[in-house]
């Protein structure tokens, strides 16, 4: 029923159907869930006599009599005088008409609005030569014997739609009206009645009845709820269903903690590990030690020290005999991190190798690489999402570390996982994930938390400032002995007129505000090496200033940087803010970062506020959420997964509670939903996930 074209309503023709496909309807069961971004409350009617001018109202009253006036040579007006007992007011229907033919416009309306008929209508009111006015935006024609029954956008709260052009909210809503009357009964239960009783939940058709036509606001929310628990039911099952199935396999192979790497690797960091750190990895040994394969999400913030627990864990398969795979979304990003684990691992006798999209470009060096992970000379590959690819195979993978998590996307988890058998997997985040989300994203997996910064990190003072106080700022910092660093943040490190533009601005200003000053250029579109040598100088104290690109937003450590100027930073993204500002405070001087530029829109405006007034990367991610929702936050890959159209992720932590303890009872009861009750759990999982997750039950 619910996979039948939209076409198969009345007034619904191949160019509506198009328009609809726009808004993402193309089935009535779209239709249906294409619920109100909100209601505009038309329960009340003004009385004739009590329309104020310059008001917007809505009256209603029965039709004395109609006429059409010519006002130019484009424009008419139909005017339907209206009496409701208390006054007469004329309805003004304007209508772009040639004169002659101003008569055929109006007809259809005329036919409609007959003498004697009841009409109500709304618009906004004015007075004009002693009569009252309505200049009408909507209207509907009451029926004789059930007045007010038949109508769907008066004496009522309306839903009003997300529109596109070309669709009116007058036309969706009297074409939902008529196909939820038809429809509505085909939507099924997920739960067994008495289950869903139990959790004084409405049924399910009345909630979908009463999210569109609610008959006040509280059961419009009551009903948005009931339908986004079903929601969150679906996605809770189904990450229940996942992580059982995960922690039924058992891996083959075994580990011990042998230190013979790690004990010298920890000798020559030079720093002791933070008490948060020596419990992350703990929690990642114990896993890897277990039978069941690791699949764990650490989370801490930039700085926080994620990349040596990481290599910790690499360190113990590798010394256990087994590959491992470090992933970084983007090529850069491998670079920085092939380049930080090579200092990291000096003088260990680990073999590591990169493999990037650029790298690939290099076919003899590729093949050498393909040799060595399938032929098991490479204990470690540094890669993007090019390992991922069927020709890179490995002799025995037995850890994946995926960086930046958030960026990848939930297949990827599900590609690595057919590198070998049952891989233990960590997933690091370094925009860390809000509870709620965290819960419900990564139901199926067990997390850490790095909620502690090494040692001697100093509280970043972040400044939004004119041109000239951010550079005295910096000189004024050089002049005490510390380093600067001014980015320029590139939307694509690969954009060349970009960069060329960053380059020259960067040019004039060592050359004017900052001639004498020795300064330093990092951007990357340099080779590795290059860069390399360049932060080594600046780490040394070669340069005052480092001018940059976003190609520093990881990698760089220099303590002795205080300042951190980001140029044009109203022009992008929260985490990228973020992320650069974590390149200073990391020694013991206090530090600053300066953001310049003027935003221009209020989402810019917001994120230089939420930049100013938070410090840690939980509250900037939740902040970022909160401006810009899931779907951005994660990117298309995710949304996907979560696809709510009622739920609202922030908002409704209580009700993914709920759903998440229901999900697991239904679970422990029948493990792989086979039972009549949950048939239709059963088959509305399959129909949302497979392929999607890994729904072993599915095949
Ligand atoms: P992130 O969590 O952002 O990936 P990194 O792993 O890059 O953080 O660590 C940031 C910096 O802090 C690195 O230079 C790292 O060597 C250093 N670091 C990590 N742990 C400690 C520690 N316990 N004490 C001092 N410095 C540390
Ligand atoms: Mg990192």
């Amino acid at each position: 029923m619910f996979e039948k074209n939209v076409q198969y309503l009345k007034g619904v023709g191949p160019h509506k159907a198009k328009l609809l496909s726009r808004l993402g309807i193309n089935t009535i069961g779209d239709l249906l869930s294409y619920y109100p971004k909100e209601y505009d409350d038309r329960r009340n009617t003004t009385k004739i006599s009590l329309v104020t001018p310059g008001q917007r109202v809505t009256v209603s009253g029965k039709v004395l009599a109609s006429d059409v006036l010519k006002l130019s040579r484009s424009l008419s007006v139909l005017k339907v005088a209206l009496s409701d007992g208390t006054g007469t007011a004329f309805a003004m229907f304007f209508r772009k008409a040639n004169p002659y033919h101003a008569h055929d416009v109006f007809s259809a309306l005329r036919a409609k609005i007959k003498t004697g008929s009841t009409v109500i209508a709304n618009g906004t009111a004015s007075l004009n030569f002693g009569e009252r006015q309505v200049n009408v935006e909507e209207f509907e024609v009451m029926e004789e014997n059930s007045p007010g029954d038949n109508l769907t956008g008066f004496k009522r709260i309306v839903p009003v739609y997300a529109l596109t052009a070309g669709i009116t909210n007058k036309w969706l809503r009297s074409l939902m009206r008529p196909a939820l009357e038809a429809y509505a009964g085909c939507f099924e239960e997920l739960l067994p009645e008495h289950e869903f009783k139990l959790l004084n939940l409405n049924p399910i058709r009345e909630a979908l009845n009463k999210i569109h036509f609610p008959g006040d606001p509280d059961e419009a929310e009551a009903s948005r709820k009931r339908l986004a628990f079903d929601e969150f039911l679906l996605l809770e099952t189904a990450l229940t269903v996942t992580r059982r199935k995960n922690s039924a396999k058992i891996k083959n192979r075994r580990y011990s903690v042998g230190r013979q790497l790690l004990t010298p690797f920890r000798a020559k960091l030079g720093f002791e590990f933070t008490h948060a750190q020596k419990k992350t990895i703990n929690e990642i040994f114990t896993d890897m030690e277990s039978a069941k394969p690791m699949n764990r999400l650490l989370m801490g913030d930039v700085g926080s020290g994620k990349t040596v627990v990481a290599l910790s864990a690499v360190l113990l398969a590798i010394e256990n005999g087994f590959q491992a795979v470090f992933l970084a979304p983007t090529e850069i990003l491998a670079e920085q991190h092939f380049i930080t684990i090579g200092h990291l691992l000096e003088g260990l006798p680990v073999r590591s190798a990169i493999l990037t999209g650029r790298h690939s470009a290099i076919k003899k060096k590729k093949d050498v690489i393909l040799e060595g992970t399938a032929g098991g000379g490479i204990d470690l590959l540094v890669a993007t999402h090019a390992a991922l690819e069927g020709r890179v195979r490995f002799k025995n993978l037995s850890l994946a570390v995926i960086d930046e998590q958030h960026r990848f996307g939930v297949l990827q988890r599900g590609q690595i996982q057919q590198k070998s058998e049952n891989p233990d997997i960590l997933l690091m985040t370094a925009t860390p994930i809000p509870r709620t989300l965290s819960l419900t994203l990564y139901g199926d997996m067990d997390i850490s938390v790095i909620d502690e910064l090494p040692p001697g990190r100093q509280r970043i003072e972040t400044l939004h400032l004119s041109e000239p106080e951010g550079y005295g700022l910096v000189k004024e910092e050089i002049s005490k002995g510390r380093q600067a660093y001014i980015v320029y943040p590139l939307v694509e490190e690969s954009d060349k007129v970009e960069l060329k533009a960053a380059v020259q601005e960067a040019g004039t200003l060592s050359s004017t505000v900052f001639s004498g000053f020795k300064v330093g250029l990092i951007h990357g579109q340099m080779k590795a090496d290059a860069k390399d040598s360049i932060m080594r100088d600046f780490r040394n104290g070669k340069y005052d200033i480092l001018f940059a690109t976003t190609v520093i937003e990881v990698g760089i450590d220099v303590p002795n940087a205080a300042v951190m100027v980001i140029e044009h930073a109203d022009r992008f993204g929260l985490s990228t803010l973020h992320q650069l500002r974590g390149r200073v405070g990391r020694g013991m001087n206090r530090s600053y970062c300066v953001l310049l530029g003027s935003p221009k829109t209020e989402e810019a405006k917001r994120r230089i506020e939420i930049m100013l007034n938070n410090s840690s990367g939980f509250d900037v991610a939740e902040a970022d959420l909160d401006l810009r929702g899931p779907g951005e936050f994660f990117g298309t890959a995710q949304h996907g997964l979560l696809d709510l159209k009622a739920g609202n992720i922030i908002r409704d932590a209580g009700l993914i509670e709920q759903a998440k303890s229901t999900a697991a009872g239904i679970v422990d009861k029948d493990p792989e939903l086979k039972t009549r009750e949950y048939s239709k759990l059963r088959t509305e999982l399959i129909r949302k996930y497979s392929g999607r997750l890994d729904l072993l039950m599915v095949g």
